[in-house]
């Protein structure tokens, strides 16, 4: 499988460490609110990247954290008059709430950065001690960015860029803790009222940064093999993430970045202040979690991604398609009585187009169309296939479907009551013996009970209304 390296600015064979073990870090939100449709987008992108992985036989390590500790966090808590840690907890369910929802599979780890602060106050002292940081006056320890020659590789910023950008903030700056404006925090002294640790430089809790770097090293070792997040974090967090990590650890980080683009709403940034900002949950209640996954998927991961109303609605019924082919097919299985075999062959190509759109870095959108001709050549070739043709058709619409996160709505086909048999059976009857007007009361009569019948080669089909 190839995939587009951040790193190196090109697609490259994504080769594990060890044969067959993908060790993948992706950032998590900070709790503090419910999470919006733009969060979304790397949940499910990089949760359909771990399903294909896994489906071409590999074991996926994925580590996805939850910011716990925040400046965000400390305001809402002060705001609402309760805790930080309960603020947290609320969102932190919230959030596994919608990634439920959206059929993210849960991270193999789900780490809380509040539960890793001896690994944190370990890699600060790491680094303090080699050089790396440094202790300010008040008890702030910041990294310092000139100690490290390799910092700005992944963003291809250089030092020189980066201290332009700072000086009208350096002039700014009354109080100037920093040796120099680009370092960033990697502990913070507390404020009075803030929630703190004990540390070697007094009371203080992690910068945002040290965390990813602190439980990366810890569930997954000291070079991890993928790390990946939205774009808007490969400046400053991962830039940031690399140099604690590398100058703490003495080697590579990760061997593979993926970003994801932007998503935008109406083709406009999403913002509170310009009244587009959606949260996933909101979406959801409209139109389900389902069509929130389909729409990530349209489009290629890189590729920036506009949300509109009409969209989604157009996904919904893209997916309404898919779960019909998907009940015709069950239909059709239990009243096989053709020869063809056509459709295996159609099935293979389908798999085959499927896998190599997968392995070129994520095509989402050529896989989608894969099945979606797979889609038609069921709805043609079904009634003349045989009964072996049929369940093959639809263990590869499955599989397919699957690699994606898609069609995990299916309705688990209701007993029928005995009652609505008989009736079916009723009609039948009647229709043969042409007593047309007792064939129409008895549907008028299913309709009622919940059920729709339709006539079909195979006999007449009976779905829940
Ligand atoms: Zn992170």
């Amino acid at each position: 499988m190839q995939i587009f390296n951040t790193m190196t600015r090109q697609k490259e064979e994504f080769v594990p460490q060890k044969e067959g073990e993908y060790r993948i870090y992706v950032c998590g939100p900070t709790v503090y609110n419910y999470i919006h449709i733009g969060n979304a987008r790397p949940m499910i992108v990089f949760d359909t990247l771990r399903r294909y992985l896994e489906y071409c036989g590999n074991k996926v390590y994925y580590v996805s954290n939850i910011t716990d500790i925040d400046d965000k966090l400390i305001k809402k808590g002060q705001e609402e008059g309760t805790s930080m840690q309960e603020v947290a907890r609320k969102f932190e369910a919230e959030y596994i709430r919608d990634s439920d929802g959206l059929n993210v599979k849960a991270p193999t780890v789900r780490p809380r950065a509040t539960e890793h602060i001896g690994e944190i106050i370990h890699i600060v002292k790491d680094l303090v001690d080699s050089g790396h940081a440094y202790v300010a006056r008040n008890g702030d320890v910041y990294f310092r960015v000139k100690s490290d020659p390799g910092y700005g590789k992944l963003s291809h910023l250089n030092l020189d860029d980066l201290e332009s950008g700072n000086r009208e903030l350096r002039s700014r700056m009354d109080d100037d803790l920093k040796e120099d404006p680009a370092d960033f925090a990697v502990w913070k002294a507390a404020k009075p009222g803030e929630p703190y640790w004990e540390s070697p430089w007094g009371h203080g809790r992690p910068g945002w940064h040290i965390e990813c770097s602190a439980m990366a090293r810890k569930h997954l070792g000291k070079t991890i093999d993928l790390h990946a997040g939205g774009q808007d974090l490969i400046f400053p967090h991962h830039e940031n993430e690399i140099a604690q990590s590398e100058c703490a650890n003495g080697c590579t980080f990760s061997r593979y970045w993926m970003h994801n683009g932007f998503l935008n709403i109406n083709n406009e940034k999403m913002s509170k202040s310009a009244n587009n900002f959606f949260t996933v949950r909101e979406i959801a209640d409209k139109y389900g979690y389902e069509p929130i996954r389909y729409f990530m998927l349209t489009a290629g991961y890189r590729m920036p991604l506009n949300y509109t109303v009409e969209l989604i609605e157009s996904c919904k019924n893209s997916l309404e398609r898919m779960y019909t082919c998907r009940d015709n097919l069950d239909f059709a299985i239990e009243h096989a009585h053709g020869t063809d075999t056509a459709l295996v062959e159609k099935c293979e190509d389908a798999r085959k187009k499927f896998k190599a759109a997968m392995d070129d870095d994520l095509n989402t959108p050529d896989a989608l169309a894969a099945i979606f001709d797979l889609v038609k050549d069921i709805n043609t070739l079904s009634d003349a296939s045989d009964k072996a043709t049929l369940e093959t058709a639809a263990k590869t619409f499955d599989e397919l479907t699957g690699v994606l996160g898609l069609l995990y709505n299916r309705k688990k086909t209701d007993s029928i009551p005995a009652e609505v048999t008989a009736l079916v059976e009723e009609r039948a009857a009647a229709k043969k013996a042409k007593d047309w007007g007792r064939a129409d009361a008895i549907r008028a009569q299913l309709t009622e009970m919940g059920w729709s019948v339709t006539d079909t080669a195979q006999g007449p089909k009976l779905a829940k209304l």
